[in-house]
């Protein structure tokens, strides 16, 4: 059943970081209310919300009002704890849903997921334990690359496997967290593809974007990818029967690699993604935008991309050069974050490609 919220609604949003942020901006447009729950202190989305509420998640009163005050509860990161959800899904209701989290949330249950949907994957193996590793690499060989299941992000609690000998050393990396080992993907390039899913079941995606990654982290998105016709309608299918398997509401962000035998799913995040915020300025109606609606119960929005569009991360101290980025033409989004520091995503600026 289709729910609509109308103007002066009150959407809940878990985390309040600078997607959260980006999707308030996005609510208020739309004369929705944001209430964002976050552990931390003053938090980036806080500055531009109705209410934010501080408290852990396993404040269980904290967690209670929040869900008693709000129409619809979404979130921007993965991997918030079960309890909680078990709690809030009681009071309000979530979008995108709980199987869509919890197979996102494990990196086994996702490429199993994907392979069962016929989608290509590297090939993979479950390494719960050193001794599960040997029969592992036996299978896959190297290089390879070990990742945790559960946490990772910005290419965290990864492992490279150049030779079989790295095996041990990369398996002490992950500290005991359960593992699984990928087969390394020789791809010409990676690429990710926005998509939504209506309440009425309606799908719509963005033109896939061109990702360059440093030390595991996103640096610039550009669209149009370098892809052929065939390889962007694959694209945007993947992404169709991704958020249908999974009966899904919002937007996510699917990553792919470029492959001479086609695209190879790495995975996708239930949420809007970095990689789509090139959205802002290349499309009548962003992926927040589009989230929104998507959630709140709207029709979905045109995402028709009217411009070439590079979008380049501010990571660290790119923020000290911010008045050279304000001399160009570069639309700047910064996220309020005052502390710079080594990794930490400070804003992004989109640049609009004219030929
Ligand atoms: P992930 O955390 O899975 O998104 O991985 C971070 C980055 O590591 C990706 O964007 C790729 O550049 C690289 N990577 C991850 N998995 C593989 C793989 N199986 N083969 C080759 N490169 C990979």
């Amino acid at each position: 059943m289709i729910k609509t919220l109308p103007v002066g609604a009150t959407i809940g949003i878990l985390g309040g970081g600078q997607l959260g942020r980006m999707l308030a901006v996005a609510a208020s447009r739309l004369g929705l209310r944001v209430h964002i729950f976050e552990p931390g202190a003053n938090p980036p989305a806080g500055d531009v919300s109705h209410r934010v509420t501080t408290a852990s998640y396993d404040d269980h009163a904290a967690l209670t009002a929040f869900g008693r005050s709000v129409d619809v509860i979404t979130y921007e990161f993965e991997n918030i704890p079960t309890s909680a959800l078990d709690l809030l899904e009681t009071l309000a209701p979530i979008h995108p849903g709980r199987q869509a989290l919890a197979t996102s949330q494990d990196r086994l249950t996702e490429k199993t997921f994907l392979q069962g949907l016929g989608l290509q994957t590297a090939p993979f193996a479950d390494v719960p334990d050193a001794i599960a590793l040997g029969a592992a690499m036996d299978s896959i060989g190297a290089p390879a690359i070990l990742k945790t299941r559960r946490m990772g992000y910005d290419g965290k609690g990864q492992a490279r496997i150049m030779v079989a000998a790295d095996a041990t050393a990369a398996f002490a990396d992950m500290q005991g967290a359960p593992a699984i080992l990928e087969g390394f993907v020789n791809f010409s390039h990676e690429i990710s593809i926005i998509g939504a899913r209506g309440q009425d079941g309606s799908v719509a995606c963005y033109d896939p974007g061109e990702n360059v990654h440093q030390s595991g982290i996103l640096r610039t998105t550009k669209v149009p990818a370098n892809l052929t016709a065939s390889q962007r309608t694959d694209a945007v299918l993947i992404a169709a029967r991704v958020l249908n398997a999974l009966d899904y509401v919002g937007v996510m962000g699917v990553e792919l690699f470029v492959t001479s035998t086609g695209l190879i799913v790495n995975e996708f995040a239930p949420r809007v993604h970095n990689s789509g915020h090139w959205t802002q300025n290349g499309c009548h109606i962003c992926q927040f935008e589009q989230h929104i609606r998507a959630i709140a119960g709207w029709p979905l929005g045109d995402g028709s991309r009217h411009a070439d569009v590079t979008m380049e991360n501010l990571i660290g101290d790119d923020m000290n050069k911010l008045v050279e980025y304000a001399k160009t033409d570069a639309a700047i989004h910064l996220y309020g974050k005052s502390d710079i520091k080594p990794g930490r995503k400070m804003g992004h600026v989109n640049r609009i490609v004219r030929t």
